[in-house]
């Protein structure tokens, strides 16, 4: 037995003093001073500084290309317009993840179709996409759930098979490998965030990585009004001031002051991703003989880029259910965090008709889920309040 310090939640002193966040960014002097820098310069969009980024993330990944956005949606939606997903088409998403992975669909005119879960890796299920298949299905766009690759060669073996696309949701994914080779880096379009939560940030932004050189223009294309400048793409030839909008596009563009804040949080991906890994690496080895919880089981063949560190909660050995467990974490000063509730859920998408029972694992799966802070700026001892607070609230709980 051990002695149960009293709960915050029913008057006990807290775990720490001060709410820890799930995640956040990291800014330092060198990212600051690389704004002001492009501030002061000529150019505060469409100069040099995209391209450059650009550049880094492509180097990164391992794809020819990349295409910045001014938001992870944006890319999204860029991606499957011009993938030529459209009114009528059909695609399989996941879901467990965030709604613009499903919105994207909806943008395109098309209907997102909601895949089941794999109850080991919370990554979409290859055999839930393989019956989902219908005459109308155009493209898979799968999710690498919380930095933890998707199983791609299964995916990829039932597009080739069915003639569909395939676009990566890899807002998570940021230095993720899969077969030691980075998401971003295969022949389909993968498409990145870099909001203040995941690996590296902008502020808002986002990108495309492809190998495609027809896509990687019809995606610049787009992210200004559909207008092409290039005289050997236009119609007509006329002055120099000529340009031509083709299709309807949007304004998507990143900034060069965003961008430059890219560049030099860049400079930085393989010491943030060396943090998170660490850091769930302490997590895994503090919780794993817990019976009060399980953790998402890592495939070998592939690393996490570990954007999030879920737990999912054994209700079972447990006399609170995850709102207690939550609510408690919180008076401890953890900020810990659910993600996500299944898309399908969110009373827009009932509404659309969806209905609860569709995916019977993400939803049971989402009852008992828990995000722990995880950010690279998080120091050790921070590591441990959450060790601490999670132990000691599930030890009061536990019926074991
Ligand atoms: C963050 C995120 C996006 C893109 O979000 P933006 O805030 O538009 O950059 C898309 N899909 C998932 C799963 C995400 O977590």
């Amino acid at each position: 037995m051990f002695a149960i310090d009293k709960l915050a939640i029913t008057g006990g002193k807290p775990v720490r003093k001060k709410l820890l966040k799930y995640g956040g960014q990291w800014i330092e002097k060198d990212d600051i001073r690389a704004v002001m820098n492009i501030l002061k310069s000529d150019f505060l969009t469409t100069g040099p500084s995209v391209a450059e980024f650009e550049q880094m993330l492509a180097e990164y990944v391992g794809a020819p290309y990349a295409v910045a956005f001014s938001s992870g949606t944006a890319a999204l939606h860029a991606a499957c317009c011009m993938a030529g997903i459209g009114p009528g088409d059909e695609v399989i998403t996941t879901s467990l993840t965030f709604a613009a992975s499903a919105n994207c669909i909806l943008y395109c005119g098309a209907s997102p179709v909601f895949a089941d879960i794999d109850e080991n890796t919370y990554n979409i299920d290859p055999a839930s996409i393989e019956s989902k298949i219908t005459n109308k299905t155009k493209a898979i766009l799968p999710v690498h759930f919380a930095g933890q690759p998707v199983d791609l060669s299964a995916i990829m073996d039932i597009a080739a098979r069915h003639g569909l696309i395939v676009i990566e949701d890899a807002a998570h994914a940021l230095g993720a490998e899969y077969g030691s080779q980075k998401i971003g880096s295969g022949g389909n379009m993968a498409c990145f965030s870099f909001h203040p939560v995941k690996h590296i940030t902008t502020g808002e932004g986002g990108a495309v990585t492809t190998h495609d050189a027809a896509l990687y223009e019809k995606l610049v294309q787009f992210r200004s009004h559909g207008i092409i400048r290039d005289p050997g793409s236009l119609t007509l030839q006329s002055g120099a001031w000529y340009h031509e909008m083709q299709f309807l596009g949007y304004n998507y563009r990143l900034t060069d002051f965003q961008a430059a804040l890219g560049i030099s949080q860049f400079r930085k991906v393989d010491r943030f991703l060396g943090l998170r890994r660490e850091y769930a690496a302490l997590y895994t080895e503090a919780f794993k003989d817990m019976r009060e919880l399980s953790l998402p089981s890592q495939s070998p063949a592939s690393l996490s880029s570990w954007h999030l560190y879920t737990i999912r909660l054994n209700t079972r050995c447990l006399n609170a259910d995850r709102r207690e467990i939550y609510d408690a974490l919180w008076k401890e000063n953890i900020g810990v965090n659910v993600h996500y509730l299944p898309v399908y859920l969110h009373p827009y998408y009932k509404q659309l008709g969806y209905e609860t029972g569709l995916c019977p694992k993400a939803e049971q799966l989402y009852e008992e889920l828990l995000t722990l802070p995880l950010f690279p700026r998080m120091s050790r001892k921070d590591v441990n309040d959450v060790i601490t607070a999670l132990k000691k609230v599930l030890h009061y709980y536990s019926k074991l």
